[in-house]
């Protein structure tokens, strides 16, 4: 080693010099002393390698601190919360459903204090846990009775245990849906102990497919809503109220798995037809089953309403205990189906309503109001326009209808590899920005963009440096 190598090593600053400076003990405040004192050992660590890779000036006390502080935040929790301006409005790996205000203040208050969660009020007796929604789910579809899981697989799983343990189960060709995160039909009825009968084919399946199964081993009929894909072209399927009788002559019952499953007609609100949950039971099928978290706009859970008897039956399940849902989520489920009362103020109220509802010339202008800010952050290494784009509802729901949208729209002045970059940069900031990288551009959605969260924005990306990103450092 040279001897300016040697001197600009030893000119490195010691932990503890770093952890006495001012920049330090905010760490220490934020994160504790010994990853504060973690992170400040790892940043000198680099900084040696560094300099025996390229010598040069070496760092100083507070520099140290700086990058600590940089690492720290890279380590803060995978939860927290980001800007979603992917334009998927339910995106399952950003967690679903954004809760409405009065839902996430009943969580709240359900954590800060004792509850009456399996307790009668009224006479001072042990209650039921599902009594606080059975009575709004039942208002809310027309059902007889309801129950309430952990979420749709697991009401799925529940039913089938119930009902075709050790039986069969007839579901058709057309139906057998792979839902993202390993939901598979085939492999959860295998799982719940049931029999798979597939009937029909891929693109057709008839009555006479169904009648032909039915036999004295038979413990259930499926119907499951193809959510996240569409078969068209020459195609025919069985109804669900035709199927509910059919299956009620063989004396099994019919489970119609509606997945994302609205609770409203949400053509009501601008948007394309999504099959009703009140609809499916109205058609007869004794058990119906639906997300929380989908169109419904609530936490986690997965509902299945329909017959009193049967209902019975899934709630004496062993699994059903396994299965059950939290005080936490029960409050917000609780307060998110009393929004559905009100169905006027529910686009304003629900967030995932209210932004599948925005208009394109609402979200334009909010992109205009924004592109000016937005390009001073990024530097001049890249180009921000306003331009269109289609939002999509996510989580399976209406697979086939886009929305109409706007977006800022990202370009680099030099490579393709700066504007991944860029993304990099954005997804590491300490309120993450997530967009779309697609077609040589970083497009921004701002469909999901809160008009109180719209100042956020230009806060978070202040945390970029233009420099670094128009030249980064090697
Ligand atoms: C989404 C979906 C499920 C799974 O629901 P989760 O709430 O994600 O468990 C099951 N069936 C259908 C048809 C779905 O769309």
């Amino acid at each position: 080693m040279t001897e300016p190598e040697v001197a600009s090593l030893r000119q490195l600053p010691a932990v503890a010099t770093v952890l006495a400076t001012a920049e330090a003990a905010v760490l220490v405040e934020r994160h504790g002393r010994v990853a504060t004192t973690d992170a400040i050992r790892q940043a000198i660590d680099g900084a040696r390698e560094a300099l025996r890779a390229a010598p040069s000036q070496a760092p100083g006390a507070i520099e140290i601190a700086q990058q600590a502080q940089q690492l720290l935040e890279a380590r803060a929790p995978g939860l927290r919360p980001l800007f979603n301006l992917t334009g998927t409005v339910l995106h399952t790996n950003l967690g679903r459903a954004v809760l409405a205000e009065a839902a996430i203040d009943a969580a709240v208050d359900a954590m800060r204090h004792a509850v009456a969660l399996e307790y009668d009020l009224a006479d001072g007796a042990r209650g039921e846990r599902d009594d606080h929604l059975r009575r709004l789910l039942c208002e809310l579809t027309g059902a007889e009775d309801a129950t309430v899981v952990n979420n749709n697989a697991a009401a799925v799983l529940l039913c089938l245990n119930t009902f075709a343990l050790g039986r069969e189960a007839v579901v058709s060709r057309g139906e057998l849906i792979e839902i993202g995160g390993a939901f598979r039909m085939p492999d959860i009825m295998a799982r719940a102990g049931a029999r798979m009968i597939e009937v029909g084919t891929t693109n057709r399946t008839h009555p006479a497919d169904y009648a032909g199964a039915l036999n004295e081993r038979s413990g259930m009929v499926l119907k499951v809503h193809t959510s996240n894909y569409r078969i068209e072209g020459f195609t025919a399927d069985v109804g669900a109220r035709e199927l509910a009788a059919l299956a009620a002559t063989a004396g099994v019952p019919l489970l119609h798995d509606l997945g994302s499953g609205s609770l409203v007609d949400l053509s009501r609100y601008g948007l394309a037809k999504e099959p009703t949950v009140g609809e499916a039971v109205a058609d007869g099928a004794p058990l119906v089953t639906f997300s929380g978290d989908k169109l419904l706009g609530g936490p986690q859970a997965g509902f299945i309403v329909g017959r009193r008897a049967l209902i019975q039956q899934l709630n004496r399940n062993p699994l059903k205990r396994a299965l059950r849902v939290d005080k936490l989520r029960l409050a917000a489920i609780e307060a998110t189906l009393k929004l559905y009362r009100d169905p006027d103020r529910l686009a304003q109220r629900l967030p995932t309503l209210r932004w599948l509802a925005r208009s394109k010339a609402d979200i334009e202008a909010q992109a205009r109001r924004l592109q000016a800010v937005v390009a001073a952050r990024l530097g001049d290494a890249f180009v921000v326009e306003v331009g269109d784009c289609r939002s999509q509802v996510g989580s399976g729901a209406l697979p086939a209808d886009t929305l109409a949208s706007a977006a800022l729209v990202i370009r680099s002045r030099g490579s393709q590899v700066a504007l991944e970059r860029l993304a990099a940069a954005l997804r590491l900031l300490p309120r993450p920005v997530i967009g779309r990288l697609a077609e040589g551009a970083l497009r921004l959605d701002l469909r999901c963009l809160d008009e109180a969260e719209e100042a956020l924005l230009p806060d978070a990306l202040a945390g970029l440096d233009p420099d670094d990103l128009a030249a980064p450092r090697p």
